[in-house]
């Protein structure tokens, strides 16, 4: 029987597998026809402290019992309120005030509203926004436009306005995105705002740029009064190696975009978090200041709840002991790989590995991330390339065995299929 669903990033077209999940714990997915899949992604990078877990799952059902739902705008409750002290209470000053949503896109979409609010209501309206090359910032209108323009965006070129694209910042070729973001910033058409992925571009390729690197880009802003937006919703909740990436480059953003393991990666909710300034721009007497952005789930009690857990998984338990522990099983696995002939770019930051396979400029649509995807999955692990790019981003739980299983797997595709 053929499946109506209709999967998102999947070429139905194409005879590939689509396996049924009945269950998941820690770093392992159960199939309906009984195989046990070691997550090596984090099921698209949320799941953070493995699946299912314990005290999540609990703060969930807990919080079904008392309320599942209401509305936003004008109104509130306690998991909510939590969450926003408990939140700001880690980041570091001045955010101060944080504004809920659905997904990683729509915090950015917030963010990029934010700042564009914050120019119109100081009175001084801006419209530029400057990215870096290679970005991804989610699949909404806003999200596609800030992000690298390819193949998987061309259809809806007309929908996406334009940004100012800063290169990449490549290790030793770094000044000329410096200078390019300089020389945007003197530009009498002031950008409105320089958004990033901090140290890590995900979908872009799994590309490491430096903490000082952000740390002048962060400057330059801060010299020439530009928000400097920070996309943490990969980056965040320690994937590499801190809680926030711009915490290893000094660096405090105007505004924040957290997701993905917000919840432990349990239930979909995210945040955009931003200063007083920002916040005090919308604030006024006059209606049409305010802030016009929700979405119908906006800050949904149960989400908030599972976010209340993750938040004291992080105050109670040693999470910051775990990632480290991670990035050193990671480093010596990677070291298994680093010199194969066949292997370029082998890189880390945080529990996070990549790597090229084949040709080092393979192309994002070449034929190999499918068969790639195809082996990896006979060899029961979800491990989704980008390209012919390999990464492993797995729950902070893995186990060492698992562990073996996923770099032994891609020693073996890089023996018979690469
Ligand atoms: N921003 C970054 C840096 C991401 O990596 C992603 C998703 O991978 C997004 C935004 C979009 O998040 P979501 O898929 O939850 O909309």
């Amino acid at each position: 029987m053929t499946s109506p669903v209709w999967h998102p990033f999947t070429q139905h077209g194409l005879e590939q597998p689509i396996p049924l999940v009945r269950s998941a714990e820690g770093a392992v997915l159960h199939t309906e026809d009984g195989r046990r899949i070691v997550d090596a992604i984090s099921s698209w990078w949320v799941t953070t402290h493995g699946h299912c877990h314990p005290r999540i799952m609990a703060a969930i059902a807990e919080q079904t019992k008392a309320l599942d739902q209401i509305i936003f705008a004008g109104w509130t409750h306690e998991p909510a309120e939590t969450l926003a002290r408990d939140l700001l209470a880690m980041m570091p000053a001045p955010l101060s005030h944080v504004f809920y949503s659905d997904s990683g896109s729509t915090s950015v979409e917030v963010a990029l509203k934010m700042a564009l609010g914050y120019w119109r209501n100081i009175g001084k309206p801006r419209h530029r926004i400057v990215v870096l090359e290679h970005s991804y910032h989610g699949d909404t209108i806003g999200g596609m436009s800030v992000g690298e323009r390819g193949v998987f965006n061309q259809a809806y070129a007309p929908l996406l306005f334009d940004v100012e694209t800063l290169p990449f910042p490549r290790a030793g070729a770094e000044q000329a995105t410096l200078d390019r973001l300089e020389a945007l910033c003197r530009d009498d058409n002031k950008p409105a705002a320089l958004i990033v992925e901090p140290l890590l571009l995900g979908a872009g390729g799994m590309l490491i740029y430096s903490p000082e690197t952000l740390a002048a880009m962060r400057e330059i802003c801060a010299r020439h009064d530009v928000l400097f937006i920070a996309d943490e919703v990969m980056t965040g909740w320690g994937r590499t190696g801190t809680l926030l990436a711009c915490e290893q480059a000094g660096v405090v953003p105007d505004i924040v975009c957290l997701s993905k393991g917000l919840t432990g990666g349990a239930v979909p909710l995210a945040v955009t978090m931003a200063t007083p300034a920002i916040f005090e721009a919308h604030r006024s007497r006059d209606r049409a200041d305010m802030f016009f952005h929700s979405s119908s789930y906006t800050a949904n009690p149960i989400a908030c709840a599972a976010a209340n857990a993750n938040l004291a998984i992080w105050r109670e338990e040693p999470v910051l002991d775990g990632i480290a522990d991670l990035g050193r099983r990671q480093s010596a696995q990677l070291e298994r790989l680093r010199d194969h002939p066949k292997v370029s770019n082998a890189r880390q930051i945080g529990t996070v590995t990549a790597m090229e396979l084949g040709d080092p400029n393979g192309a994002y649509m070449s034929d190999l991330g499918p068969r790639l995807l195809e082996f990896f999955l006979s060899r029961d692990l979800l491990l989704r390339p980008l390209g012919n790019t390999v990464y492993v981003m797995p729950p902070y739980c893995i186990a060492d065995d698992d562990l073996d299983r996923i770099y032994g797997a891609i020693g073996e595709a890089l023996e018979t299929i690469v």
